[in-house]
Parts: C-alpha cells; sequence; structure tokens
C-alpha cells in the first residue's frame, strides 16, 4: 500500500547525523571495528552529582508530570545561570524547559513562522536547522561561510540576505560543525544590522557555550548587542557542558509572549519534559564550573593535536578551532586526488576503506568538507587519522 504523506515530510531530509549514527551503530553490532567520529555527543560520564540527584528524584516519588514548561526549581536555576554565567535577566515566564535543545528550537520555530517567512541561516549549519524550518513551514535562507572566512559571515553578508519576509536569523557560536566562535566585536557588527532591521527575530543557539579556549569569554549576540534583548530567543542546554545528552533536557529563554506561544506548542505536543531528568538538571546548573573544566581540557588537547595531524594527510586543510568539540577540514583535494565524485562518497569511502565514521558536508550546508567530532579518546583520534591517511594515499 502506498500512504499519501504529509507535504512536511516531503520536503525535509531525515537528520543526517542521527541517520550516520544509526548506521554506524548496526555496522559495530554486525562487528565491524568502526571508529565512529560521526555523532556529537561528549565521550565522558554525567557527573555523579547529578546521577544522584535523579536517584533521590525517583526515591522521592517525583515521577509524575511535571509543570508543562518545567519545574518551578529547574526555571529558578536556568535564570541563576543566564545572571550569573551570561548577565542576562530573566523572570519565570520568560524560560520554557523542553526535551532538549533540539525540541527547544522546535517549539520557537513552530511558534513564530508562516508559510514564507525566511530564516536566515549561516553555513555551515547544524544539519537541522533549515530542516526543523521547513517542517515549520519557513523558507531557509542560507549565507555561506567558507574556510576562507574562518566560517563566521560578515555584517555585509548579513545586510544582504535580510528582505521585508526575513523573520528570523539563526546563529549558533562556537558552531557546530566547524568549532568557530565569532569574536564580541563580529557580533556587535551583526547586531548593528539587526538594528536596523526590527522586523528580524535572533534565535542564538548557545549549546557549546561553554566548550570555548579563546582569550575572550563566551559572549552571545544579546550580550554584544543588549538592544537586541526584547527579540532574542536563547537556547542552551545540559547536553554538552555536562555530559547528559540522554537526558533531553534543553532550554529557551525570552520574550514572554513568544515563550507562551512556544509552551503552548509544547502542551499541545509532548507535555511536560522527563521529570527525573528536570530533578538532575537542577543539580547540573547549580553546581560549580570545576565540573567542566577536565572534560573542556581534554577537548582542547584533543584539538590541539587533531588540526595539525588532519593538515599532514595529503588534501586535507583544517583551521585552528575555538571551541566545540568539532572540526570542520576542506577536503576537495583529497576527493579529486581519490577521483570520487563528491563528499559524500568521500565519507562512505572513509566509512568503508578506514572504517572511520564522519559526517559529510553536504547536509551541513558545504559541500568539499567533512565533520570530525573528537568527544573520543586520544588513542581512538590517533588510530583514525592513521587510518584515513592510508586509506587517501
Ligand atoms: N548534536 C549532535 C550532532 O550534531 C547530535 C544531535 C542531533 O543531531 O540530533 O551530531
Amino acid at each position: 500500500m502506498s500512504y499519501k504523506l504529509a507535504d512536511r515530510v516531503l520536503r525535509a531530509k531525515p537528520s543526517a547525523t542521527n541517520m550516520l549514527d544509526k548506521r554506524t551503530k548496526e555496522l559495530i553490532a554486525q562487528g565491524r571495528d568502526i571508529i565512529a567520529l560521526n555523532y556529537g555527543e561528549p565521550d565522558f560520564d554525567t557527573p555523579p552529582h547529578v546521577k544522584q540527584a535523579a536517584i533521590a528524584a525517583i526515591e522521592a516519588g517525583k515521577t509524575k508530570y511535571t509543570q508543562v514548561d518545567g519545574t518551578p526549581e529547574l526555571k529558578q536555576a536556568i535564570i541563576g545561570k543566564l545572571q550569573r554565567e551570561n548577565n542576562l535577566t530573566y523572570e519565570a515566564n520568560q524560560i520554557l524547559v523542553s526535551c532538549g535543545g533540539k525540541h527547544s528550537i522546535a517549539n520557537a520555530l513552530q511558534a513564530l513562522l508562516n508559510v514564507g517567512d525566511e530564516v536566515i541561516i549561516p553555513a555551515p549549519f547544524w544539519v537541522s536547522y533549515p530542516e526543523m524550518v521547513r517542517i515549520a513551514d519557513g523558507t531557509p535562507v542560507i549565507i555561506s561561510a567558507d574556510i576562507t572566512q574562518n566560517f563566521k559571515i560578515t555584517a555585509a553578508q548579513l545586510e544582504k540576505a535580510i528582505t521585508p519576509k526575513t523573520k528570523l536569523f539563526m546563529l549558533n557560536s562556537p558552531s557546530n560543525p566547524s568549532g568557530a566562535a565569532y569574536t564580541h566585536a563580529e557580533l556587535v557588527a551583526l547586531g548593528e544590522v539587526l538594528l536596523r532591521h526590527p522586523q528580524v527575530l535572533i534565535l542564538s543557539d548557545d549549546l557549546y557555550e561553554h566548550i570555548l579556549w579563546t582569550a575572550e569569554p563566551f559572549h552571545n549576540i544579546v550580550n554584544a548587542c543588549p538592544a537586541l534583548y526584547e527579540r532574542s530567543i536563547v537556547i542552551n542546554g545540559v547536553s554538552k557542558a555536562y555530559a547528559m545528552t540522554g537526558w533531553r533536557i534543553g532550554y529557551a529563554a525570552g520574550a514572554a509572549e513568544i515563550i507562551k506561544a512556544m509552551t503552548l506548542i509544547q502542551s499541545q505536543a509532548t507535555s511536560c519534559p522527563c521529570s527525573i531528568s528536570q530533578a538532575a538538571s537542577v543539580a547540573a546548573l547549580n553546581s560549580d564550573r570545576h565540573w567542566m573544566q577536565p572534560m573542556v581540557d581534554a577537548y582542547k588537547e584533543r584539538h590541539d593535536y587533531m588540526v595539525p595531524a588532519l593538515n599532514e594527510i595529503p588534501g586535507f586543510n583544517c583551521r585552528y578551532s575555538e571551541g566545540a568539540f568539532y572540526l570542520f577540514p576542506n577536503v576537495e583535494q583529497a576527493i579529486a586526488k581519490l577521483g570520487l565524485a563528491d563528499d559524500m562518497a568521500f565519507a562512505d569511502y572513509l566509512l568503508n576503506k578506514a572504517e572511520v565514521s564522519l559526517v559529510p558536508g553536504t547536509p551541513f550546508g558545504l559541500p568539499g568538507y567533512i565533520r570530525f567530532s573528537y568527544a573520543t579518546s586520544m588513542e581512538l583520534l590517533q588510530e583514525s587519522v592513521r587510518r584515513i591517511r592510508a586509506a587517501v594515499l
């Protein structure tokens, strides 16, 4: 039987990161010795005090529905975090807790977009952004920023992309997949453009804020341009900072009216996020930042090993990045040398020949590149470089 599916399904592509993760896990289950550098999630365990808080919540019977928009305790912890770490002030009606940062973003898009609304997305982008926009009936407008401009768009590019139909501008810094982070001055320049176009809302995806090794501390666009506070939605979560990807807790902070609309969408779709994960997230967000430092130090050490190691592979061109746990080398010359069609074929080739799983650049909006997630041990990284080198030579 052939089913007539909704147009929104037909116009969107499946998540490249999720699909490749499934395929890689299947190959590993079949006994293949695959090194998985494809999925973007910390290889560290969730801190013990966070696990203990979840166990205590179960034992205390906190196993029922919570408020749709999150428990008062978690919302307070989020407000405290945003004030303490980001110098941003919010009230409880400006916060929505959801099932991961991805869910927070989906809620925002569902709450804001009408058919034909344009959403400006710098490429390379996280694979899901344009597809989530399409599912919400919007039109993605892509601005490309390749390695020659350090994967960062300029104010002039942003200005050029804005039309009367522009509803939203999405920014992710530090970036998945490039690891690039905008400086304060660069954010001010983008902010000045946005100030000239008051109809444009801003979604700042700050999931990787703590995984950063620049001399400057983390800033988002609202810090750089406080006049944008009213029309910015700040997205964050516990997945990356506290190694809690499976717990599925993300949150959004923004204008009360927008948060209310997002809460309506969530209340009709998923209800509250998991009560136990919310209790664990309170412990995470209220904890001292020293829990994060060993993870960040390890990512930096791996980054410092990987960049020169990748640049020694013929046909690879990799820049030093500012944060996250991704590298996004240009591999056009390696693809040409091997006589392959494109980065998709190259990723397939490396999976089969080198048994290293990587996500090609095309689903991130930048063909000719490939993403390395270095959230894995140094031994596996060294072995992956050895294998890729042998497969490319
Ligand atoms: N953030 C992770 C990645 O980019 C996985 C999450 C996802 O794509 O759903 O690989």
